[in-house]
């Protein structure tokens, strides 16, 4: 394996190639790389299982969107070259002005942290690498050390790509490693933006590394979030034994290893049906083990965190004691009050897997404030809000303001790769709230505005 700093130095020299490539280059790169990865399914899939423990299914169907992804960017690269132009208008100022085209440039080299729980989808050739190399920058992934022969396996098949068609290998490479590789990565005067999905204390640690350096670049961070479900009382007088088998079948797919796992479940009176099918089909449910050992303390320890506070009455929970390290822990469902939940801090940080928090409220007010008090999520999801009173108006407004993507029906897992996907919330679930890492705006991420003012036709291509 090459030295951090010569795979920083192989992209750093292959960068002013890749930005001035053209789109049918890079959708010939992204389109070659989905082909491969899905070439190679039957290496890679037991490979990733092995490693993971996601079962085939799961980790077939990521492949299948990992290369969707691909294909999708290579579709939109023209969106990078996307101007605005102002001809030059005669008189004086402010009315009258020069020619102004606004485009804009990759940022260079991104560095890009793969997530654990998705070794396809948001790993080596996941959605910020796609981007990334959709708007001209060259990545370097630091790999995951939970899938590690995968990651290998994946930048093997990329730089096999490359070669192929004839394009410099720094376009992509790899730095493998721990804590130091990573921080010594961001701090690299090469590097130009991060794309980070996972902890918030991961997340938090190396942002602080970006701004510390001595030209600090954007770090775009996807960290903790709990995706609150608002389930109004139109919705679960309903059908709410439906709702709460589909809630049950979200909190555990995955075994809840997903950012978009609803964690605050927000109920009124009067929903006992939705509840108790809620309750009973997370009793019933078998998730499969977790992704490592440190993935099952860290559940453990959030459970404990939820469960140590004083007002919250456990409903479901793990027998942990008589368990194996890493055996697969049964749901945890808990339930408070409006009261409790807003007072407690310790209630608003993500369980990261299949646990989930019921509160009670007794009205709209206090659904606004149970939502405030979470303050920054990837989704919220509001059930029963078809009828567009002022309190469903009133949710809506709050909950615009506290996530990147409102549901009104369905459950937040599952997160579509279209232009209008908004896969990002005010902090903690993202650090740069006004951009996206899943769909087709997650490119302009990499780009800067530059207005050229009087170009020659040269200048302007
Ligand atoms: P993580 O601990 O945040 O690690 C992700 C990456 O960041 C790894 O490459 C890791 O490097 C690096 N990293 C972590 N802390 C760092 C630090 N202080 N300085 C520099 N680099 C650092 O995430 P994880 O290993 O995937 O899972 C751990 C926990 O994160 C989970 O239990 C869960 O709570 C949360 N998580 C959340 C999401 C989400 O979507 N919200 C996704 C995944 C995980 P090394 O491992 O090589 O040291």
């Amino acid at each position: 394996m090459p030295s951090l700093q010569d795979t920083v130095a192989v992209a750093a020299a292959a960068a002013d190639f890749w930005a001035a490539s053209s789109a049918a280059t890079r959708a010939r790169l992204l389109e070659g790389l989905a082909a491969a990865l899905e070439g190679a399914r039957e290496t890679l899939v037991p490979l990733a299982d092995r490693e993971s423990a996601l079962g085939p299914a799961r980790l077939n169907g990521e492949l299948d969107r990992t290369a969707f992804q691909l294909r999708a960017f290579a579709a939109r690269v023209g969106d990078a070259f996307a101007f605005v132009d102002d001809p030059a208008v005669p008189g004086a100022p402010p009315a009258g002005h020069p020619h102004l085209r606004r485009v804009r440039v990759p940022l260079g080299p991104v560095a890009m942290f793969s997530a654990s729980n998705f070794p396809f989808a948001f790993s080596v050739l996941g959605g910020d690498s796609a981007s990334a190399l959709a708007a001209g920058c060259a990545v370097v992934v630091k790999g995951h050390p939970g899938h590690p022969a995968l990651t290998r396996a994946t930048v093997e098949l990329a730089q096999g790509v490359l070669a192929a068609q004839g394009l410099p290998r720094g376009v992509f490479g790899l730095v493998e490693g721990g804590v130091p590789e990573g921080v010594a990565l961001v701090q690299h005067p090469d590097i130009a933006a991060v794309a980070f999905t996972g902890s918030v204390k991961g997340g938090l640690a190396l942002q602080a590394a970006a701004q510390a350096r001595a030209r600090p670049i954007p770090f775009y961070g996807e960290l903790g979030s709990v995706n609150p479900i608002v389930a109004l009382p139109a919705a679960v007088q309903a059908k709410g034994a439906e709702l709460g088998a589909a809630l049950a079948a979200s909190v555990t797919l995955g075994c809840g290893q997903f950012c978009t796992s609803p964690g605050v479940v927000i109920v009124f009176e009067g929903a006992q049906a939705f509840t108790e099918a809620l309750q009973q089909a997370l009793a019933a449910a078998q998730p499969h083990a977790m992704l490592n050992p440190g993935m099952r303390a860290n559940f453990d320890a959030g459970v404990a965190r939820v469960s140590s506070v004083p007002g919250v009455q456990v409903l479901l929970q793990s027998p942990r004691a008589v368990e194996a390290t890493n055996a697969a822990p049964r749901p945890f469902l808990a339930r408070t009050s409006a009261a409790t939940f807003c007072a407690q801090p310790a209630l608003h940080d993500e369980v990261f897997g299949p646990a989930a928090l019921l509160v009670d409220v007794k009205n709209t007010d206090e659904a606004v404030q149970v939502l405030r008090a979470v303050g920054g999520s990837l989704t919220v999801t509001l059930w029963g809000a078809e009828d567009g009173s002022a309190d469903a108006r009133r949710l809506l407004r709050v909950a615009q303001q506290v996530a990147g993507r409102v549901l009104f029906t369905g459950v937040p897992t599952g997160v579509a790769v279209c232009a209008a996907q908004q896969h990002g919330g005010p902090f903690p679930s993202s650090t740069q709230p006004m951009s996206t890492s899943v769909g087709l705006a997650a490119l302009d991420r990499f780009l800067r505005p530059v207005a050229l003012q009087d170009a020659p036709a040269w200048a302007l291509g």
